[in-house]
């Protein structure tokens, strides 16, 4: 496929601005072709009015029929073959592995939601028959703005799981293609756009548009006939985006997933048994990826033993046998490289792990720091994230100060506890503390690596998260772009299918308060 640089304006390509900007090959600081041209007002205008008339036939298509838009753009994303992955490779420094994977993610993310789709259940339909008889169900918000991250070229991205969601919910939607992989994007716009005419989805159904500047993204998000916004990103960008919406004379939901540092609470009884064994994986899940995921372990809390003294020489020789990775982009790498800075000018820090500055492309270096848990509570931004492969050893006396420092933990995605069924018994405050703090809670596991499945929770409390209520990995991140609509006293006829006395989607209900896939 020859790349073109254009938008996609619904089924439409468009290139209207004289501004342009090429992507760079991370690993070799090469720019390359083609030129990408930045969307103009008019033309991101456009995409979401065509979303928006696009919406008026979409929302009236049948779960099967947009089961099989969603399994189609998975086939088309199949068979751009290596081509695509090659463009990504170079765009991201991923290795080619971690892509075909990531492509497999995504291609089942959308079979998951065809699946849902399928099944009907999803619409959570509720019956309550007397007087006055009311039916209640989700229905789609209408067209959504989806903005991915550099970190998942695939799966958090053109089509990945904002995308999926919001098509899932019967919205249309409008991408903000991320300047960090602009091809990789046209590959993928465009197997979403043969899918959609393979599957008779109306123009408009999808779009997306380029820009380097802020200002694409800023007029998706102020566009008054967006109904929602999904972004996976940084802090930085994510909350510049959902103050945006609420400045908007009618204030729309930002379902912004952000950094977050994914606090490790390493306990006495698995520090016993296992240092050496967590030191090891520890690391690996640092460091994976070139420690470029929101839910890499960035803060270790542990209370200082014996045990605890060889747990962390362990993890010091391990970080230090790391070497440098391409990152993903100059910005990334700055900021990275900006994070250890400060980091490392804290005082009380120590430095265990900095492996060398590396220029040849955009490499970072594995790094570790410990500090002593009262350093930790006096310097709050070490809550940060630093995104790269590093994080910060916080000891503590006992328990007293573990869960001191557990309390005073902001919202993160994932927390983590690694410990014996005694240590367990032991912390069991921790375990409440944590609950109240994050989205995901593991037991003797690592953060990196997030199940597509129904019961996942990839969200969290502020400011992991805009919105703590939902998820965007996972099926429930349908829910994200649904409201629930109450129908009462209408005339069986005019319900829609879901709501029929004769149930004739055969889907679970809760009628008059029992769940049942029964007729009325
Ligand atoms: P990013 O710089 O925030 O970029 C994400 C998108 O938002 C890009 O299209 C970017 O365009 C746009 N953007 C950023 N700031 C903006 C602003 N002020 N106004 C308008 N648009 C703006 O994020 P990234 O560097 O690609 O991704 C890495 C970050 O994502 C890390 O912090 C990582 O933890 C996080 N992440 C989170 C999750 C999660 O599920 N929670 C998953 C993956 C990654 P421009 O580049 O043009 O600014």
């Amino acid at each position: 496929m020859q790349l073109t640089g254009q938008n996609f304006i619904g089924s439409s390509n468009s290139a209207s601005s004289s501004e342009t900007f090429r992507a760079i090959n991370p690993a070799t600081k090469d720019l390359l072709e083609p030129s990408f041209y930045e969307a103009t007002a008019d033309e991101v205008n456009e995409a979401v009015e065509r979303a928006s008339k696009a919406f008026g036939v979409y929302r009236q298509k049948s779960g099967e029929e947009i089961a099989e838009f969603l399994e189609s753009i998975g086939d088309e994303i199949m068979a751009l073959g290596d081509g695509m992955i090659q463009r990504c490779m170079d765009e991201s420094g991923l290795p080619e592995g971690r892509l075909t994977g990531e492509r497999s993610r995504t291609v089942n993310q959308l079979k998951l939601f065809a699946d849902v789709l399928r099944d009907g259940s999803w619409v959570d339909a509720r019956i309550d028959t007397g007087e006055p008889d009311v039916r209640s169900m989700q229905k789609a918000l209408g067209p959504v703005g989806v903005f991915g991250a550099s970190n998942f070229p695939l799966a958090f991205s053109v089509a990945g799981g904002d995308t999926a969601s919001a098509l899932a919910a019967g919205c249309p939607i409008v991408v903000k293609a991320h300047p960090s992989h602009p091809g990789t994007c046209e590959w993928v716009a465009e197997a979403i756009i043969k899918a959609a005419k393979k599957t008779g989805m109306p123009d408009g159904v999808f779009s997306m548009v380029h820009g380097r500047s802020h200002d694409t993204g800023l007029a998706i998000v102020r566009h008054p006939k967006i109904k929602a916004v999904g972004f996976t990103g940084s802090y930085v960008g994510g909350k510049a985006l959902f103050d945006e919406a609420n400045r908007r004379a009618e204030p729309i939901p930002v379902y912004a997933e952000m950094g977050s540092t994914n606090p490790v609470f390493v306990l006495p009884g698995a520090l016993k048994e296992r240092k050496q064994a967590i030191a090891e994986e520890l690391s690996s899940s640092i460091c994976l990826g070139v420690g470029q995921f929101c839910t890499k372990p960035g803060l270790v809390f542990h209370e200082e033993s014996d045990d605890a003294t060889s747990f962390t020489s362990f993890l010091t020789q391990k970080m230090q046998q790391i070497t440098a990775g391409v990152m993903l982009n100059e910005g990334i790498r700055k900021g990275y490289q900006s994070g250890l800075t400060k980091l490392s000018g804290i005082n009380g820090v120590e430095i265990l792990a900095r492996g060398e500055e590396d220029e040849n492309g955009f490499r970072g270096s594995a790094a570790l720091f410990k500090m002593p848990v009262l350093v930790y509570l006096e310097n709050i931004e070490v809550e940060e994230e630093v995104f790269g492969p590093s994080t910060v050893l916080v000891s503590s006396a006992g328990k007293k100060d573990t869960l001191n420092a557990a309390r005073k933990l902001k919202g993160h995605l994932t927390a983590t506890i690694h410990g014996t069924e005694k240590d367990l018994e032991e912390y069991s405050e921790l375990i409440d503390i944590l609950e109240q703090k994050v989205g995901r809670l593991l037991f003797n596991g690592y953060p990196t690596g997030v199940r597509v499945s129904h019961a996942m929770i990839h969200g969290g409390p502020f400011p992991a998260t805009t919105n703590s209520r939902t998820t965007s990995v996972g099926t429930q991140a349908i829910y994200r772009f649904t409201r629930p609509v109450c129908f009462q006293g209408f005339p069986d006829s005019y319900l829609p299918d879901e709501l029929k006395n004769d149930n004739p989607l055969k889907i679970l209900r809760l009628l008059n308060g029992s769940y049942t896939r029964d007729r009325l």
